[in-house]
């Protein structure tokens, strides 16, 4: 799933083709797709683009009149930069962005469709689509602190959590900790100030430096080839290969569809985490699959 610095290159890449420009039409392919019945999808159509934001692992179209264009990429979901009229392609295309100088191209590989678009009107209707995660990058340490410790959970729920959290799934929270050295299962409220800490620096480090590699990569060239495994990665993805910092072997914890990398010596004491000590703490505290995650609701919270 496109998390937080995919978002951020997606969004600076579309800020040089789309901002300022009108949205001529949206050609949908999937039925799927769209989730709101109103406004329809046409008042879109004509509207200026004049504001692009990252809302949690969403992309914002801020479209004239008040319009709020929310696109959810999910899993599988992902943008590509065409000619203008571009043909949707059979099988993968989703929808299509209209612009005068190019289409944007929006395709779902795989036969389970999840990606969302939501056509809203008003601030505060968008401000309900929003999980109400914390802005990790502009956050104070008493404020990540505050997010962390209001729950007690593992620390691999709690990062990719969006209602705790905006932007961090999978891939980055295995990232963020490894760099803290810290074990995916630590329970937030059992950690200490100076873990914290660490945890908090990781974060923002982590993401940070992806941001810049993933600007760097795509240059002017719209980001394609986005990923949730990159070769560059500590642990991510990396299950049996050498971790980066000590050369031991990483490992993992496999659940549901998904599974967690980490590195037993820098992250766990050199404890390797058994999938059958893990068996209840997997059921009780551990993120379910990311579509759960992303569907959970700032309700109960703000
Ligand atoms: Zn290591």
């Amino acid at each position: 799933m496109p998390e937080l610095p995919d978002i951020t290159i997606y969004l600076e890449a579309l800020e040089r083709r789309i901002l300022n420009r009108p949205l001529q039409r949206i050609r949908i392919a999937s039925p799927f797709l769209v989730r709101t019945a109103v406004p329809p999808i046409e008042r879109a159509h004509g509207k200026r683009v004049i504001a692009l934001i990252r809302m949690g692992k969403r992309i914002v179209f801020g479209l004239e009149g008040n319009l709020w264009m929310v696109l959810h990429l999910m899993i599988a979901g992902r943008l590509h930069w065409r000619e203008p009229g571009a043909k949707l392609a059979r099988k993968l295309a989703l929808a299509a962005f209209d612009f005068t100088d190019g289409t944007l191209l929006l395709t779902e590989a795989g036969t389970r469709k999840r990606a969302s678009l939501h056509l809203v009107e008003g601030q505060e209707a968008l401000s309900r689509l929003h999980p109400g995660g914390l802005d990790v990058l502009r956050a104070s340490p008493e404020d990540f602190t505050a997010s962390l410790t209001s729950e007690n959970h593992t620390l691999k729920r709690a990062l990719t959590d969006p209602r705790l959290f905006s932007g961090i799934g999978n891939a980055y929270s295995d990232e963020i900790l490894h760099r803290a050295k810290l074990s995916p299962i630590a329970l937030t409220q059992k950690l200490g100030s100076e873990e914290i800490q660490r945890l908090h620096d990781s974060t923002q480090a982590v993401l940070r430096e992806w941001i810049e590699r993933l600007r760097e990569e795509a240059g002017d060239e719209f980001p394609e080839g986005v990923t949730a495994f990159r070769p560059g990665m500590a642990v991510h993805g990396r299950f049996g290969q050498p971790c980066p910092t000590c050369g031991g072997k990483v490992q993992r914890i496999r659940y549901a569809e998904n599974e967690t990398n980490y590195c037993p010596t820098c992250q766990t004491g050199g404890r390797l985490l058994s999938d059958r000590s893990l068996s209840l703490l997997l059921k009780k505290d551990w993120p379910k699959t990311p579509e759960e995650l992303e569907e959970m609701r700032a309700s109960h919270r703000r």
